[in-house]
C-alpha cells in the first residue's frame, strides 16, 4: 500500500479547499471500498481528508422529502421510520445491499461513488482496463464477463454500477447536493453518473474536490406501493445479477403512477423510462408488465457471458411489478 498523509478536516469548507487544490488528494468517509482499492494498488492518493467527523450526517423530514446527510450510514437510513413507511423499497435495497457490519460503516454519499466491481479493474496486474488505465483497452471484452452490464455500455467499457440503493433512489428523482469551490449545487441523480462512452475513467459529473453533502429523496405519493427485488448467486453478501426497484399507484385496476429502475444490468443506476411509459395508464396485469419489461431491456448489448441477463432481468422486473401491484403470478 502506498504511504499517504491523513488529515481530519475541521469543517466542510476546509475539506473542499484541501481536496480541490490537489488532484492527488481524496476524501475519506466509510472507506469500505476505497481502502480495499488502496490496499490492492488500484488507488494511490497521496493524502486522504477524513470527513467522518464533520456534521454531514443525519436525516431530516420535510413532509414531501427526506434529506439525508452524506455521511449517514446505510444502517441509519434503513432504520428511519419515515423511510420504512413511505419509501419501503429504499429500505429493502439498503438491507439487501450489504452485510450488517458494512451497513454500519458505509455512508450514503460513498455508496453513490462506489467503484466498479469488474475483476480486471481491481487487478492492477492486468494492463488492459480503460477505466483504470485510459486508452489501454478492456480485458473484460475478451475475458470473463458475467458480473457486467448490458445497458449503457460502450466498446470501451462494460463495467456495472453495483449499488443497490441507487436503484430506488434514481427511480424517485433523488437530488444530490454537493459543495465545491464555486459554492453549492444540486444534481439530479438521473444525471449524476455517466455511462462509459469514450471516457470510462470519468464516472460522474462531480468536479474534483466537490463534496457530496446530502441527498434529497422525494417521498412516494400517498397510496403508492413499492418493492425492490435482488437476484444473485447466493442469498447474502453478494452483488446483484439483476435487480429491480418499482413503485406504483394503481386505481381501479389502472396504473396512475409508475417508477421503474434496474440494477445489475446498467453501467449506471438504470432508470427504465420506456417501461414507465408503457405502464402509465395501462391495466395492472401481467401483459402490461411483460410489455414494460420488453421495453426496459430494449437495446441491451451482450457478450456470451452476459447473455443470460436479458431474460433474467425481464423476469426480475415482471416479478417485481407483480409484487408491487399485488397481482398473483
Ligand atoms: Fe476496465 Fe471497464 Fe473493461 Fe472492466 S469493463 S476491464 S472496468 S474497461
Amino acid at each position: 500500500m502506498r504511504p499517504f498523509e491523513y488529515v481530519r478536516a475541521a469543517d466542510a469548507g476546509q475539506a473542499v479547499t484541501l481536496v480541490s487544490a490537489d488532484p492527488d488528494t481524496s476524501y475519506l468517509a466509510g472507506g469500505t471500498t476505497q481502502l480495499d482499492l488502496m490496499k490492492d494498488g488500484v488507488l494511490g492518493p497521496a493524502r486522504l481528508v477524513d470527513i467522518t467527523r464533520l456534521p454531514l450526517g443525519g436525516i431530516t423530514h420535510t413532509g414531501t422529502a427526506v434529506r439525508v446527510g452524506a455521511t449517514t450510514t446505510m444502517e441509519e437510513l434503513a432504520a428511519d421510520p419515515v423511510v420504512a413507511e413511505r419509501l419501503p423499497f429504499v429500505r429493502e435495497a439498503l438491507l439487501l445491499g450489504a452485510s450488517t457490519q458494512l451497513r454500519n460503516l458505509a455512508t450514503i454519499g460513498g455508496n453513490l461513488l462506489q467503484r466498479a466491481r469488474c475483476r480486471y479493474f481491481r487487478d492492477p496486474t492486468v494492463e488492459a482496463c480503460n477505466k483504470r488505465n485510459p486508452g489501454s483497452g478492456c480485458a473484460a471484452m475478451t475475458g470473463f464477463a458475467r458480473m457486467h452490464a448490458i445497458l449503457g455500455t460502450s466498446e470501451h467499457c462494460i463495467a456495472l454500477h453495483a449499488s443497490d440503493v441507487a436503484i430506488p433512489l434514481v427511480a424517485l428523482d433523488t437530488v444530490v447536493h454537493v459543495q465545491g469551490m464555486d459554492g453549492p449545487r444540486g444534481i439530479p441523480l438521473t444525471e449524476f453518473h455517466l455511462p462509459p462512452g469514450d471516457t470510462p475513467h470519468v464516472e460522474n459529473v462531480l468536479r474534483h474536490g466537490e463534496l457530496i453533502t446530502a441527498i434529497e429523496v422525494p417521498l412516494l405519493p400517498e397510496g403508492a406501493r413499492s418493492h425492490y427485488l435482488k437476484v444473485r448467486d447466493r442469498v447474502s453478501y453478494e452483488f446483484a445479477l439483476t435487480s429491480a426497484g418499482t413503485a406504483l399507484v394503481v386505481e381501479e385496476g389502472t396504473i396512475r403512477y409508475a417508477r421503474v429502475a434496474l440494477g445489475g444490468v446498467g453501467t449506471v443506476p438504470w432508470r427504465a423510462w420506456a417501461a414507465e411509459d408503457v405502464l402509465l395508464g395501462a391495466p395492472a396485469n401481467r401483459d402490461t408488465f411483460h410489455a414494460a419489461a420488453d421495453a426496459a431491456l430494449e437495446g441491451a448489448r451482450t457478450l456470451p457471458g452476459t447473455a443470460f441477463k436479458v431474460d433474467l432481468a425481464r423476469r426480475t422486473l415482471v416479478r417485481t411489478l407483480e409484487t408491487t401491484a399485488g397481482v398473483e403470478a
